[in-house]
């Protein structure tokens, strides 16, 4: 069994490299949560349905987020009626958002709603929200305490970034499935290359996640998001420097510390003081073969470090 944890975008195309590549019993996502939030009364989770259109092959590749062939009469509406438009939900990403809100009101987990919902999509991996229970990434800006998404989306994560809390967390469990997961010698833990602070961030801000990690005697290798000093896409780059680190893969290894055995990276990108075993390679995703290349390259050093 292969564990890879996942923010959205990033994460998803090796995620969806490894799926090409794993028998689909083999294989194991984790999803982070901590982007998860209320509006107008619905339940969005949008790493987890980044991940779900993404493996289902339904992502949107013009607009590099939410779902194919998409329409907007709900947004066009609600902006005729005077309501708040700055997250645009497309019709038919709605009918998701509707669907896990009113079944998470019914009282079922949202490991439970996502799965069937894996499976309705023909989704063959194991899809696991990080935890059942609600965390909530806060950033600290130069503007003062705000949620996620009005940071990242309402305000393009331009305030600099002083602090992050992911609340909830210390009182969060682990998803049950990735705990029994761990603790049944997986191959290894994969870490996506999603944004550290705020993708990968809050599922090790898991109570006893890093422990169990470490238990589980697997090798644990990230694949760089940051190539050349720049983030592909996205603030990765921007909160390293505001955080006061040069953003390199070097940071990346520092960031992740002790937990890593192995850093995939940029040939480019080696420096002599990463700590992990380096495994240089070409990290930038931009078709199906570089995703399955990528992820084949992630299993290699996966095995080296065995
Ligand atoms: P988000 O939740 O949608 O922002 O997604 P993630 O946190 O998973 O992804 C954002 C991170 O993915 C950024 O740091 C990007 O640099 C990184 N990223 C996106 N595409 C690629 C890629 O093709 N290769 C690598 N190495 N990193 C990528």
């Amino acid at each position: 069994m292969i564990i890879a944890l996942s923010g959205g975008v990033g994460g998803a195309k090796l995620a969806l490299g490894l799926a090409q590549l794993l028998p689909a019993e083999e294989l194991c996502i984790v999803a982070n949560t901590g982007d998860d939030f209320e509006h107008f009364g619905l339940t969005v989770c949008p790493d987890i349905d980044t991940l779900t259109y993404t493996l289902a092959g339904l992502d949107n590749r013009q607009l590099g987020w939410g779902r194919q062939d998409e329409s907007w009469a709900f947004m066009e509406t609600l902006g005729t009626l005077g309501g708040e438009d700055w997250f645009r939900l497309g019709d038919r990403d709605l009918a998701l958002h509707v669907l896990r809100s009113h079944r998470l009101r019914a009282g079922e987990s949202l490991s439970a709603i996502t799965d069937d919902i894996r499976t309705r999509l023909q989704i063959g991996p194991r899809l696991l929200p990080m935890s059942d229970d609600p965390v909530r990434t806060r950033l600290l800006t130069d503007e003062g305490w705000m949620d996620f998404q009005p940071w990242f989306v309402g305000r393009r994560a331009a305030p600099a970034v002083r602090r992050i809390d992911f609340t909830g967390a210390a009182a969060a469990r682990p998803q049950g499935a990735l705990l029994a997961a761990l603790a049944a010698r997986p191959r290894a833990v994969v870490i996506c290359p999603s944004n550290p602070f705020i993708s990968i961030g809050p599922i090790l801000a898991l109570p006893g996640l890093r422990d169990a990690i470490r238990a589980s005697g697997a090798p644990v290798i990230a694949v760089s998001p940051i190539i050349a000093g720049q983030a592909v896409k996205g603030p990765t780059a921007k909160m390293f420097a505001d955080a006061g680190a040069a953003p390199s893969a070097a940071s990346v290894a520092a960031h992740y510390g002790d937990l890593l055995d192995g850093l995939v990276l940029e040939a480019g990108d080696l420096t002599p003081d990463i700590a992990p075993r380096c495994f240089p390679a070409r990290t930038l995703m931009t078709t199906q073969e570089d995703k399955i290349a990528l992820a084949r390259i992630v299993l290699a050093a996966a095995e080296a470090l065995r």
